[in-house]
């Protein structure tokens, strides 16, 4: 068995009614098993054809008082609180329904989800967990949040507040983003406002869920009546939870220390983008592999290794492989004496491996694979390939299904098509 992490969807479906904090309307939640890759995804089961919202960055269409996801005209507000919980348990794909444009507010807390996701179970999927790429330290400024972020073995947050209130003033905390501790330590923390805010926010038609029972309402010096502090920094800790809800719209798991001061959804958001864009920077700027690099993913060797060189790479999307064929080759010794013919087979075979580098390409672990191809389909040559000739292998993922891969791969040389097939692989440990 390998160690490596694997993507993690839910045993079994939940569900959980409530009230919006915003709206203060009522929402019923159901929590869904989802396939392999497909994210946190939100579906509005009240609107004509239940249109589905991303639960990602590129999906954000808010940041006041919570993060709001919308795809056009559909919106889900108030998201942070269950992508929080369901970062804790490692949850990678599951489908959220709601039937109404805002989460439950539950007591203000990712308590409720946190219970619903515990009823919920995990069920560990057949594909390698996916971690956002970042290998440099940086620092990011936005609406008054400021956030310094550095690569690290697991998962931890340092945010710190300074607001002039008795209760409050200034508070740091830093938290590693685990199940046990951060369940205990801060996914009980309750967001908090101050009363007249709330006042003026129900002058215009928001908060209109919020009371003591859904938030850590503030006076001007202590708490409103009938509410009382679970911790002393209960501030700085919800602060904790709302940025690892909003981090989490990077769409994959994180290893990462973030050091925040002040942070705000406006600011959290900010910066999943910039890990986002630094990560898809970091794949375009990929070396192309070498024969050294290829012999590593690759167990084949002389005289069965057919690919000298990759140029081009889209992770899980294509790829484009050379092979040099001269007349050192030692099947032109008898294919055919006197007249040197490439045979046709071989030509799929040296498409197969570049389409084999493809696969390997996501899977960590790499001494312990092999790529097995299962089906060759449509297969055609169209003319010979002779000493001389460079093939380019242009090979394309049609479906990935966990270890499983079908792609379709062109051959050129000049180009001028050789040969195409479609090809079936798999991945299985050695
Ligand atoms: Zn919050």
């Amino acid at each position: 068995m390998s160690s490596t992490p694997r993507q993690n969807t839910l045993a079994r479906e939940g569900a959980l009614a409530g009230t919006g904090l915003h709206t203060g309307a009522p929402v019923k939640l159901r929590l869904l098993p989802a396939p392999v890759d497909t994210g946190i995804v939100f579906r509005r089961t009240d609107l004509p054809g239940s249109p589905e919202i991303p639960a990602h960055v590129s999906h954000v269409a808010g940041t006041d008082l919570g993060t709001t996801l919308g795809q056009g005209e559909a919106k889900v507000h108030t998201v942070e609180h269950l992508l929080a919980a369901l970062v804790v348990r490692d949850i990678d794909n599951a489908w959220v329904e709601v039937d109404g444009h805002e989460l439950p507010a539950g007591d203000g807390s990712a308590t409720v989800f946190d219970r619903l996701l515990e009823g919920c179970g995990a069920d560990e999927q057949d594909a390698p967990a996916r971690y956002l790429p970042l290998d440099e330290t940086f620092s990011l400024a936005r609406n008054g949040s400021e956030y310094v972020v550095a690569p690290a073995e697991g998962y931890r947050v340092s945010p710190s507040i300074d607001f002039s209130h008795p209760l409050i003033g200034r508070q740091y905390g830093s938290f590693r983003v685990e199940r046990e501790s951060f369940a205990r330590e801060v996914l009980p923390a309750r967001t908090f406002g101050f009363l007249r805010d709330v006042e003026a926010m129900r002058g215009r038609g928001r908060a209109q869920g919020g009371s003591p029972e859904n938030a850590l309402v503030l006076t001007e010096d202590g708490l409103v009546e009938g509410t009382e502090l679970r911790w002393s920094d209960e501030f700085v800790r919800h602060k904790a939870l709302d940025l690892v809800g909003d981090l989490a719209l990077v769409g994959a798991r994180l290893r990462l220390h973030v050091v925040a001061e002040r942070p705000g959804h406006a600011g959290n958001v900010a910066l999943a983008k910039e890990l986002v864009a630094r990560a898809e920077k970091k794949m375009l700027a990929r070396p192309i592999l070498t024969i050294e690099q290829i012999t590593q993913y690759l167990p084949h060797r002389y005289p069965f290794l057919l690919v000298d060189r990759v140029v081009e790479f889209e992770e899980r999307k294509r790829i484009v492989g050379l092979k040099n064929v001269t007349i050192n080759e030692p099947f032109f010794q008898g294919h055919f004496p006197g007249k040197p013919v490439m045979p046709g087979v071989l030509i799929i075979e040296a498409m197969a491996q570049v389409g084999g580098l493809l696969v390997l390409e996501q899977m960590e672990n790499l001494d312990e694979k092999v790529v097995y191809f299962m089906s060759l389909d449509k297969v055609k040559w169209r003319r010979p390939v002779t000493p001389g000739d460079q093939i380019r292998f242009e090979v394309e993922v049609l479906q990935i299904r966990g270890a499983t891969c079908k792609m379709r791969g062109v051959g050129t040389v000049d180009g001028n098509v050789v040969a195409e097939a479609e090809m079936m692989a798999r991945v299985v440990d050695r």
